[in-house]
């Protein structure tokens, strides 16, 4: 049987660009290798999926941290009213949360995902689950340039074969490969000569070097400021929350910085040669880009980068050694410890001194104007060393994808290959937390449903 859309990945895109194409009017097949749809988007936001996020359209784009002039397109023609607009009209109530952030009312993702299978069942979608596509049905586009491709349909690894006139590629990026998007796909595209740029770990937990961090695993800093320092360059977040595990750091401050250090100074995994084996051809190419050289189990070792945590971003050096000298001459003969847990969290009093490199058991009266300054500098600005990121089975989103200048932004449409469209996590654009991935997802999966079902613009 021909279909007229074909869409491979049963993610937050491929369900939205499934259920355009069909509410187009087009005959559409949606292809999931998975036993389930939106196996993803069932663990997004803790569970209860951060959908989207309600700002203005125009500050959208300044949470996009790769290619935000690539969305213009698809986020105006599907912006977070109209997502909101759509998944209310499935019967999936929603509601808004501190920092515009969109969630059902009931909580549950689950209830996203009911909403979307019954829209995929409400058009016809013909859902194909249990189903991998293995590659791409090809033939020259032109004569005259026989380097151009038309693609033709989907083979399967079964060796089946489904016809299409018009093929969306949604299969995700990397991370979270237990949910499906293992990368595998990627080398299809790679065949009609898409490229794919380096790929990183993103919103993902920093590794650092220092013992200490790991010492305080479990502590959660809320109201601090944190400042990531590498080659020269400065990235200040917060004042936010952050937490210490057993390798580092994590937490909303820490996740936003991660993305701007994995693209410009992380490392790359050799998880995806692991995952699934890239035909020596394209290993080649996606060795170029790809430099797979670390992977320590759980790590992706990078370059060293320094991260100073500013506890008191309310407070002056000159304000906080004011508040030193009060405190030492109210409680002389208390120890530095107890001094400076009247400036910090029970769990870091004994760390603390550590860092400063002040005895723990020093008397308060003893303590001198240079250990009362690097008191106050530790503080300000307390000091660890970046070296890595955790790896794509803790990233929240892939950083890299499919190039996008190989991907026209109006209409989703493969520049190399006619009848290929691409959207959602494939494509190199990626974004901060806040619903902006899953936004990203469902206005590109709208885009190229519409323009792959020839439907008017
Ligand atoms: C823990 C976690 C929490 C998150 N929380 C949020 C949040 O609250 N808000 C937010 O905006 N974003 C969140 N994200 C990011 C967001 O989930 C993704 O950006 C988004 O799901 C990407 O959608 P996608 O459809 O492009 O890819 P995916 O959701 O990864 O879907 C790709 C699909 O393709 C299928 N597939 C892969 N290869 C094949 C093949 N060869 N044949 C057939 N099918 C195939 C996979 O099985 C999968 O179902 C979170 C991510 C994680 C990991």
């Amino acid at each position: 049987m021909e279909y007229d859309v074909a869409v491979i990945g049963g993610g937050a895109a491929g369900m939205m660009a499934a259920i355009t194409a069909a509410q187009a009017g087009a005959h559409t097949v949606l292809i999931e290798g998975g036993e389930r749809l939106g196996k993803k988007l069932f663990i997004t936001g803790k569970g209860r999926c951060n959908l989207t996020n309600a700002c203005d359209t125009a500050e959208f784009f300044d949470h996009v941290n790769a290619n935000p002039r690539f969305l213009y397109s698809p986020i105006y023609d599907f912006d977070a009213a109209a997502v909101m607009q759509f998944v209310e009209s499935l019967g999936c109530p929603l509601k808004t949360e501190r920092g515009e952030r969109v969630f059902p009312v009931s909580d549950r993702s689950a209830d996203v995902i009911n909403a979307l299978e019954r829209a995929l069942r409400k058009y016809g979608v013909d859902v194909k689950k249990n189903t991998k596509a293995a590659g791409l049905l090809r033939e020259s586009a032109a004569e005259e340039n026989p380097k151009k491709y038309r693609v033709t349909g989907v083979f399967l690894d079964n060796g089946d074969k489904i016809s299409a006139k018009a093929v969306i590629a949604a299969t995700g990026g990397v991370s979270y490969s237990s949910t499906g998007s293992d990368g595998s796909f990627f080398q299809s595209l790679m065949t009609l000569g898409h490229t794919v740029t380096a790929l990183h770990p993103a919103l993902v937990p920093l590794v650092l070097k220092e013992e200490t961090a790991s010492q305080m695993m479990g502590l959660s800093l809320k109201n601090v400021s944190v400042t990531l320092k590498c080659e020269k360059k400065k990235y200040k977040e917060g004042p936010g929350e952050m937490l210490f595990t057993h390798f580092g750091v994590s937490g909303p401050l820490i996740l936003t910085l991660s993305s701007i250090y994995s693209r410009n100074y992380g490392g790359r995994s050799n998880m995806l040669t692991e995952s699934f084996s890239i035909k020596k051809e394209y290993a080649k190419k996606f060795d170029k880009e790809n430099d797979f050289g670390h992977n320590l189990k759980n790590y992706v070792e990078g370059k060293e980068a320094d991260l100073y945590i500013d506890l008191k971003p309310g407070m002056t050096e000159e304000e906080i050694d004011a508040r030193l000298i009060r405190e030492i001459s109210e409680n002389r003969k208390k120890n530095y410890s107890n001094l400076i847990s009247s400036f910090v969290p029970g769990q870091m009093k004994d760390v603390f001194p550590i860092i400063a490199g002040i005895d723990p058991s020093k008397k308060a009266d003893q303590i001198s104007r240079e250990e009362r300054r690097i008191t106050a500098e530790t503080l300000k600005k307390m000091h660890f060393t970046v070296i890595g990121t955790r790896d794509f089975n803790e990233a929240i989103v892939t950083s890299g994808g499919i190039n996008v200048k190989e991907v026209d932004p109006s209409t989703m449409q493969s520049k190399l290959a006619d009848g290929l469209y691409i959207c959602g996590e494939m494509l190199d654009t990626d974004a901060q937390t806040g619903g902006y991935n899953l936004q990203t997802a469902w206005s590109t999966g709208h885009l190229a449903g519409l323009c792959a079902a020839g439907a008017d613009m």
